[in-house]
């Protein structure tokens, strides 16, 4: 059994199914998920059913919407053996412990009976919303892109929701009581939790109730460097929002005085200034104040110790990345329930926002580049996340490279 409800429950494998008719988010959740998981430090895996088929499936054998239709004896049995050769593939994945939870982007409603998991089905009969996740992202699928025009594509979409439609049960109040699952309702309109079990499903159910799909950007920046060139970038800062006239735009800040200090050049900006505690810096205990030259000198075995896993070493009396990404999972909770929203922050707390946004693995987080006066603006997007800098020209910068990386 995949799922354990045995004392072992923090840690336990997990799978996670994603099912909902064509164009109702499963991807798009799903990709929000792993990546989630994986920067709170539950290794995850996304098993997508639709990349099996089209890697099954080459395209002259495949027959547009009639592949989906639950006519097609031949079709039918190629997406059942698919979705097998899925689930073969995740069970594998948990067995030899590679990882502890997967994300089954299953398609079709044929991962209920035969995996024990937490289901989540993204129900939505808004018209809007299914309308623009046509035109804004399956007609650029790799099933059309290139074979057929965009009006052919959003046709044979329509008719491939029908066929869905046909054989699509959805999940029942009564007949699935002994099931876990949430449905999520036109895009979080509403939510539905049904028998939620342990640590993990409810982590991933309040994250879940916590995302939307409204358009907006987040913007990461460190503080100005010093007195004098810290007023000069306040002042460039502004500028730049002005321009970028947002509605409802927030600025969050560290409590240190160098980015409470950048914040208020952008009071009269927002009408929502906050300072969070857990937006100051990486603790760095008894290094606090070293330069790396200094820490390096005086401490050469904890600075090897740090070259070898920057990720996990802890200063001593101080903090490591991975308390850090602990400290701001409240910070990223709230940045997706926000729209437009400045972090004005500091290296090691801005590698670990962006490297969430950004689905950055564990090794490389912690050498992300975050130049001094520079403005990051992340717009997420259906399956990743724009990232643009806006640097302004003001030197300074204190990165120092992977040490492999190094010549
Ligand atoms: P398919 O079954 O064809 O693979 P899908 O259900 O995986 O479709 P996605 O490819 O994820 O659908 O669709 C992406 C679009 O869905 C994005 O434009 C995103 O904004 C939108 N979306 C995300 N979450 C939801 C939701 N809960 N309900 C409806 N649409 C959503």
């Amino acid at each position: 059994m995949l799922l354990d409800n045995s004392s072992e429950q923090f840690r336990v494998p997990n799978v996670i199914a994603l099912v909902g008719l064509p164009a109702r988010g499963k991807t798009y959740i799903s990709h929000k998920l792993y990546r989630y998981l994986n920067w709170i430090g539950i290794e995850a895996k996304a098993f997508k059913v639709g990349e099996y088929r089209r890697k099954a499936c080459n395209l002259e054998e495949y027959d547009e919407y009639e592949f989906f239709s639950p006519n097609n004896a031949r079709c039918q049995k190629i997406r059942d053996e698919v979705a097998q050769l899925a689930i073969d593939n995740m069970r594998k994945y948990l067995a030899n412990k590679e990882g502890e939870v997967v994300d089954l982007d299953a398609t079709q409603s044929d991962a209920r009976p035969t995996i024990p998991c937490l289901l989540v089905e993204s129900v939505c009969d808004d018209p809007d919303i299914i309308n623009s996740n046509i035109t804004e992202v399956k007609i650029n699928s790799p099933d059309y892109k290139g074979i057929m025009s965009q009006e052919e594509a959003k046709e044979d979409f329509l008719k491939r929701i029908e066929n869905y439609r046909m054989q699509y049960e959805p999940l029942d109040e009564d007949y699935d009581e002994e099931l876990s699952y949430i449905k999520v309702i036109n895009a979080g309109k509403s939510f539905y939790v049904h028998n939620v079990n342990g640590h993990v499903q409810s982590r991933v159910v309040y994250f879940l109730m916590n995302i939307h799909l409204l358009p907006r950007s987040i913007y990461l920046s460190r503080h100005g460097e010093s007195d004098v060139n810290g007023l000069l970038y306040a002042g460039k800062l502004r500028e730049y929002f002005e321009a970028e006239d947002l509605d409802d735009f927030r600025v969050w800040s560290s409590q240190k005085i160098r980015a409470a200090q950048t914040a208020s050049h952008l009071k009269d900006l927002t009408g929502h200034t906050e300072f969070w505690k857990c937006l100051d810096e990486i603790d760095a205990g008894m290094c606090e104040g070293l330069t790396y030259e200094d820490f390096k000198a005086r401490y050469p075995k904890q600075f090897a110790e740090r070259d070898k896993d920057k990720y996990h070493y802890r200063y001593p009396s101080g903090e490591s990345y991975e308390d850090l990404v602990a400290r701001l999972e409240p910070v990223i909770m709230e940045l997706e329930r926000q729209s437009n929203v400045l972090v004005i922050s500091h290296q090691a707390v801005l590698r670990c926002i962006l490297a969430h946004f950004t689905n950055k693995n564990r090794d490389d987080l912690p050498y992300l580049k975050v130049p001094l006066h520079t403005t990051i603006k992340l717009t997420p997007k259906a399956y990743s996340c724009e990232v643009e800098l806006f640097p302004f020209p003001i030197k300074a910068d204190t990165y120092r490279e992977k040490p492999d990386q190094k010549q």
